[in-house]
């Protein structure tokens, strides 16, 4: 049931164009700049004024609540298009014609720098120095990153910075999977009979338009979209005129012989864990519950402070979600003889579709419960008197417009994880090779990951 978007004519220009994506990734480099000069300077030692300065700042009410959840939203629903116009793109790229262009060695190809870079600001950037709440440590973070895609363009090849290094790379990958778009030739003949292969010609990795693949793919190979940035660089170059964007059945590169690497698997452990305490985080009873076991070990260690956010996050991201994969996959080896990296293939895979539907659902609360925001977003920017007056009293949010809209929200929140559950087990029972215990198995991870959210959500909806 693939659908050529490209029979839309103006569509097909549009990426077609020498400016596609440069325009856009200026546009987005100046956005940059000003979100975070936005942040800086606008800090607090006091985290409960924090809470509420995260939604007064306008800097940092774009970044978290509209930017990031918006990243999320189109990943799921149409692939990479960020990485298409991200700025650090545009920068690593540039920096990739003055610089050293070094291969990158076994360790960055693995994949593991992405999730450990992931793994880092979770644990310590979000969840022990709050920089999703103290405007200027945002801008900070930002600023580092702009700085390693900087480092990264002047010493290796390429993008490598997006391919290897970017701490979302693997997000937006493996949520990619899950989209309704994808970015492939259109005939596999063709490519085979094309002479001059300008889409991965070596010359022209570091044009500044019209530049062949800096993402090492070869678009004839393309299986999935994990690697694809939808950068239209290789449309660009192509004098066959053999590319082509294509809406399609969601899910389907999961019906291709999908293989993760060890680092997604890792990356899949920690998301999937930190898209429960999102969710669950949203209502007190399941809130509390969910933190009973590492308010306990916590206070058992003695430890206080910020660092109760740490441990926290290391217990929900890490030992838990892992002790769920290794026990879904290992029984999964016992009863199949399987490798044991294939067993943890199939139960990170078996959890996607539930951890972006949750994600997505994630980013729209979000989006939604911070509409009363932008009323004085714009005539107080650093939002610290924004943020007293609202903690004083003397200011009160207009919440009718997420009023209006929750009932709705509600039943998406109901529905995604049974609509997250029904695409795996569609893709579960598509698994013709699997024996039926092993499919079983399968289908009670992703049965468990998806109750575990019906449930909460259930909680939630009736206290
Ligand atoms: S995508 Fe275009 S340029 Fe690349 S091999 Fe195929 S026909 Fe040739
Ligand atoms: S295959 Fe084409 S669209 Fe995809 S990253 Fe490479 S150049 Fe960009």
């Amino acid at each position: 049931m693939n659908i050529d978007l490209f029979r839309i004519s103006w569509l097909k220009a549009l990426y077609r164009s020498r400016w596609f994506p440069l325009l856009p990734q200026i546009f987005t480099f100046i956005c940059f700049i000003f979100l975070v000069y936005g942040g800086l300077g606008v800090t607090t030692n006091d985290m409960n004024f924090a809470k509420t300065l995260r939604n007064t700042n306008l800097s940092n009410l774009i970044v978290w609540s509209y930017w990031w959840p918006v990243i999320i939203i189109v990943a799921v629903l149409a692939g990479r298009h960020w990485c298409t116009i991200c700025p650090m793109e545009l920068v690593t790229s540039l920096m990739g014609k003055v610089g050293l262009k070094r291969k990158p060695g076994r360790f960055l190809k693995s994949g593991w720098v992405m999730t450990l870079f992931f793994g880092t600001i979770l644990l310590l950037g979000i969840h022990t120095f709050a920089i999703h709440r103290i405007p200027e440590r945002m801008a900070i973070y930002m600023l580092t990153l702009f700085g390693i895609s900087i480092f990264a363009g002047l010493i290796w090849e390429k993008r490598t910075f997006c391919t290897h290094i970017c701490p979302v790379g693997h997000l937006l990958g493996l949520y990619s999977l899950l989209s309704f778009i994808e970015w492939r030739v259109k005939s596999q003949k063709t490519c085979v009979e094309c002479k001059t292969k300008d889409c991965v010609a070596k010359g022209r990795h570091y044009n500044l338009t019209a530049r062949s693949c800096t993402s090492n793919l070869y678009p004839a190979k393309i299986k999935d979209n994990r690697k694809c940035i939808l950068c239209a660089q290789c449309l660009t170059l192509c004098p066959k005129d053999n590319l082509t964007l294509r809406l399609r059945r969601p899910l389907s590169d999961f019906f291709s012989d999908l293989k993760l690497s060890t680092a997604e698997i890792g990356f899949i452990v920690i998301i999937s864990g930190f898209v429960v305490y999102e969710i669950l985080s949203e209502g007190d009873v399941n809130k509390a519950l969910l933190l009973a076991f590492p308010v306990t070990i916590t206070n058992l260690l003695g430890i206080t402070g910020i660092w109760t956010g740490t441990i926290n996050a290391i217990i929900l991201f890490i030992i838990f979600p892992f002790l769920f994969l290794v026990i879904f996959s290992s029984l999964r080896k016992t009863i199949s003889g399987e490798k044991f990296k294939d067993s943890m293939t199939a139960i990170a895979l078996a959890v996607l579709p539930v951890m972006g539907g949750m994600h997505l659902l994630k980013a729209l609360l979000k989006t939604i419960s911070r509409i009363p925001y932008w009323t004085y977003a714009f005539n107080d920017t650093q939002g610290i008197e924004t943020a007293e007056a609202l903690i004083d009293g003397t200011l009160h949010l207009d919440e009718a417009i997420p009023q209006t809209i929750n009932p709705f929200l509600t039943g998406i929140a109901v529905l995604l994880p049974i609509v997250g559950f029904g695409l795996s087990a569609w893709v579960i029972t598509g698994r013709k090779k699997e024996s039926l215990s092993m499919r079983a198995i399968t289908m009670a991870a992703a049965l468990f990951y998806s109750g575990l959210f019906e449930v909460s959500i259930i909680v939630w909806w009736l206290i």
